[in-house]
C-alpha cells in the first residue's frame, strides 16, 4: 500500500521546480535528523516532504550521503558594500539577514538593499533592518566610534528630549522596518560616555507599539540589560558584555522577565573576535579561510592594533583572562548563553560582521563554532540560527525551518553537521526562494 505524506502526490504528470531525493533532513526545529526523505519545491515553496521519491521536476538532486537544513540566518549584519558582502553570505548558506541600522544605513541605502534581496538570480540573502539608531549626540556610537558622517535624520537620529520620540517613531513607521534600533550602551571600551536616560526608552518602547513595532536594543552591560527590561524591550542585539550569575536572584528575575516577554537576544560574540584580532592574529588563523585572513593582516596598522589594546585592557579586567586562547575569553559567555538557551530565552545567532576582522558570512559559523567548543550542542546552535532567528524577525510562518507550506530556503551538505558544527561549512548546494544560488567560488 503506498502511504502519501503531506501533500505528496504519486502523479508522474505533475513536474515540481525542484526536488531533493533521498536526503538526511535536519529540518530545524530541533527535533533529531530525519533519514531518506525526499522534498519537492515549487513556486518557491516546500510542497512536499515524505519517503515518496519516485518525482519528477526541472531539476533533481541526489541527496544520498547529504544532509538537508534550513538556510541560515545572520541577525546582526553591517554592510559597508552590501553586492560583494551578498555574494559572501549566500556562499557561506546565510538565506537572511538582519541590519540593525550602521553608518551607511540611509532610507536611500536600506532601499537598495531590500530591491536586491528581493530577486533570486544575484546571490543575495532576503533582508531584514530596523530603523535608523535612535540615540543622542556624544553618545555611542556618534562619540565612541569617530570617523563615519553622521546626519541627524539621515542615517542616525539624536534624540534632545523625549517629546521628539512620538513623530520620529512615526515618521520611520512608513519604512518597511521590524522596529526602532535604540542604543543605551556607553561604548566598547573607556573613556565611557553616558547612557540614554531611562525615560526615552520606556517612551521609545511605548510610541513603536502604537504601530505594532519592536524596539531592538543596543545594550553591552548588566545595567544596560536592566534598564532594557525595565521599558519592556522586546530584542536585544548583543550578549557580548553582560554577565549573568544564575545564583544571583536579581539577575533570575530578569530572565523571568524577559522569556514571560518572549524576549529575542542576539550572541554576536564575535564582535570580541574584531577587537581581539588585532592583538592575537595567530588565534584565528584558518585554514578554510586563508585568503581572507591574509587579507585581514595586511588590515593590521598601528592605530588598530592600539585601538585594540584599549579594548582588550578593559574586557582583560572584565573577563580575568587567564590562558591565552580566544576561547578562553569568550567561555564565560559561551556559558551564559548555553543558560539562557536553556531556559527558554529565544536565543539567536549574529555575528556582528562589518567590525574589523569580522567577515561576511565565514565569520557566522566561527559563532557557531564557538558555541560549540563551549558546550552547545550542534542541534540547538542550528535552531538559533533558523528558526529562534525566524521567529526573532516575525517570519517563522514563512521561514526558518523545512516544513510543507514554508519558503525553499535551505543548505545542502556534504557532512552530518550534528557530528561537528564545522560541517556546516562543508557546502554542496545554496537554495534560496526554491532557487539554486550561484557561489563565489564557481
Ligand atoms: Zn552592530
Amino acid at each position: 500500500m503506498l502511504i502519501l505524506i503531506s501533500g505528496c502526490r504519486n502523479n508522474p504528470e505533475v513536474e515540481y521546480d525542484l526536488v531533493i531525493k533521498n536526503v538526511n533532513l535536519i529540518d530545524g526545529t530541533g527535533t533529531s535528523i530525519q533519514k531518506a526523505v525526499t522534498i519537492a519545491i515549487d513556486n518557491k515553496q516546500i510542497v512536499a516532504i515524505g519517503s515518496e521519491s519516485d518525482l519528477n521536476a526541472s531539476k533533481i538532486i541526489d541527496g544520498s550521503d547529504k544532509f538537508l537544513m534550513p538556510g541560515l540566518f545572520d541577525c546582526h549584519v553591517h554592510t559597508g558594500d552590501f553586492k560583494e558582502d551578498f555574494a559572501n553570505l549566500i556562499h557561506y548558506g546565510i538565506t537572511s539577514i538582519f541590519v540593525p541600522g550602521g553608518s551607511r544605513c540611509t532610507n536611500t541605502y536600506y532601499a537598495a538593499m531590500r530591491l536586491m534581496s528581493k530577486q533570486d538570480s544575484t546571490p543575495a540573502p532576503r533582508v531584514f533592518h530596523t530603523s535608523q539608531h535612535f540615540t543622542m549626540e556624544g553618545r555611542h556610537p556618534a562619540k565612541t566610534y569617530g570617523g563615519f558622517n553622521r546626519t541627524h535624520g539621515e542615517n542616525i537620529f539624536y534624540l534632545k528630549d523625549t517629546t521628539q520620540i512620538e513623530e520620529l517613531v512615526k515618521q520611520v513607521a512608513q519604512y518597511p522596518i521590524l522596529g526602532i534600533k535604540i542604543t543605551i550602551e556607553d561604548g566598547p571600551a573607556p573613556p565611557f560616555v553616558e547612557r540614554i536616560p531611562q525615560r526615552f526608552v520606556d517612551k521609545t518602547v511605548r510610541e513603536a507599539s502604537k504601530y505594532d513595532l519592536e524596539v531592538y536594543a543596543h545594550i553591552s552591560d548588566n545595567i544596560e540589560l536592566e534598564m532594557a527590561v525595565k521599558a519592556g524591550v522586546q530584542n536585544l542585539v548583543h550578549y557580548t558584555g553582560v554577565n549573568i550569575d544564575p545564583n544571583n536572584n536579581v539577575h533570575l528575575n530578569w530572565i523571568e522577565t524577559l522569556r514571560d516577554q518572549d524576549v529575542s537576544w542576539v550572541t554576536t560574540l564575535m564582535i570580541d573576535k574584531s577587537f581581539l584580532y588585532p592583538l592575537h592574529p595567530e588565534w584565528f588563523d584558518e585554514e578554510a579561510m586563508l585568503p581572507k585572513y591574509k587579507q585581514a593582516k595586511e588590515m593590521l596598522n598601528p592605530d588598530r592594533v592600539n585601538r585594540a589594546k584599549n579594548i582588550a585592557e578593559a574586557l582583560k579586567y572584565e573577563y580575568d583572562l587567564e590562558e591565552s586562547t580566544f576561547m578562553s575569553f569568550v567561555d564565560h559567555h559561551v556559558t551564559d548563553v548555553h543558560f539562557l538557551y536553556d531556559y527558554g530565552i529565544n536565543m539567536v545567532l549574529g555575528s556582528d560582521t562589518g567590525n574589523d576582522f569580522n567577515f561576511h558570512g565565514y565569520s557566522l559559523h566561527e559563532e557557531m563554532q564557538i558555541l560549540e567548543l563551549g558546550g552547545m550542542k550542534p542541534i540547538d546552535i542550528i535552531k538559533m540560527g533558523t528558526l529562534n532567528a525566524a521567529k526573532m524577525m516575525k517570519s517563522d510562518d514563512r521561514l526558518g525551518s523545512i516544513e510543507v507550506g514554508k519558503l525553499a530556503d535551505m543548505i545542502l551538505l556534504d557532512k552530518n553537521p550534528l557530528e561537528s558544527i564545522r560541517n556546516c561549512l562543508s557546502i554542496h548546494t545554496v537554495v534560496k526562494n526554491g532557487v539554486i544560488q550561484q557561489r563565489v567560488t564557481e
